[in-house]
């Protein structure tokens, strides 16, 4: 299995894209999360890792929560998939359900116009396929085992677990260190981690108390512009890197 990183910045990154990914299923692609710029994130990141990467090739979205740094492309690529691609297609929006209850507040003013007959206007449905996913479900997602567990972050915010063929990957969301969740992070073969200073997010020092072992299989995401932390054993992502995911059996 292999993640194409195509943001790694944080809330307030003046130099990369907010925290995201992108996998190969059997339907197309899977976006973790859906960041702002997405148009010229997912450019930049073709560029960079020579994938073919198009808006339109994305069939499901794995949406960790609504703070913009994760979802503000979700507009983009809703009108991406209804107008830009032939046939029109709604991606599948996965999230957990208090997530997919709230999420059309935040799109609604921008994608509520009339485009249907006269009075009608559009909704949630029109350009996505709402999927709520509770934790200790597992889901197929075009060949992709998905699960999820909830991370503690401002609002609701989950994790996420990914395997194909034998190989897994955890992916922490935004969220404080929580031992129970690193735990259940560190059942897959790598874990991509948020690492952050500010409130409601995981500090590089608690990271840094994990076994050895572990580190090695954890990569950082969401580090704020210019931090100062070792290359190893907690290795930071690249922007465009192309994650190979192989089995630790
Ligand atoms: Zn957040």
């Amino acid at each position: 299995m292999e993640v194409l990183i195509t943001g790694i910045g944080d809330a307030f990154t003046a130099r990369y894209f907010g925290s995201s990914g992108l996998i190969r299923s059997d339907r197309g692609l899977v976006a973790i999360d859906c960041p702002g710029a997405v148009m010229a994130m997912y450019r930049q990141a073709a560029e960079v890792s020579g994938w073919a990467v198009d808006a339109t090739d994305v069939a499901d979205i794995l949406l960790t929560h609504l703070h913009g740094d994760h979802s503000d492309g979700l507009e983009t690529l809703g009108f991406a998939n209804r107008y830009l691609r032939q046939p029109p297609r709604r991606p599948r929006l996965h999230a957990l359900p208090e997530v997919l209850d709230r999420v059309w507040e935040k799109l609604g003013p921008a994608m509520d116009g009339a485009t249907k007959s006269a009075g009608e206007t559009s909704t949630l449905s029109d350009y996505f396929e709402p999927c709520p996913i509770e934790p200790g479900e597992i889901r197929d997602v075009g060949g992709l085992s998905v699960q999820c567990r909830r991370g503690v972050h401002s609002l609701p915010c989950m994790a996420l677990r990914i395997e194909r063929e034998g190989c897994s990957l955890a992916w922490s969301g935004d969220t404080e260190f929580v031992p129970e969740l690193i735990d259940w992070l560190a059942e897959a073969d790598v874990v991509v981690h948020e690492c952050g200073e500010q409130f409601k997010h995981t500090r590089y020092a608690d990271l840094a108390t994990l076994p050895l072992d572990l580190q090695g299989r954890i990569r950082l995401i969401h580090l704020p512009d210019g931090a100062d932390v070792p290359l190893a054993p907690l290795r930071p992502l690249l922007q465009g890197e192309v994650l190979e995911i192989q089995s630790r059996d």
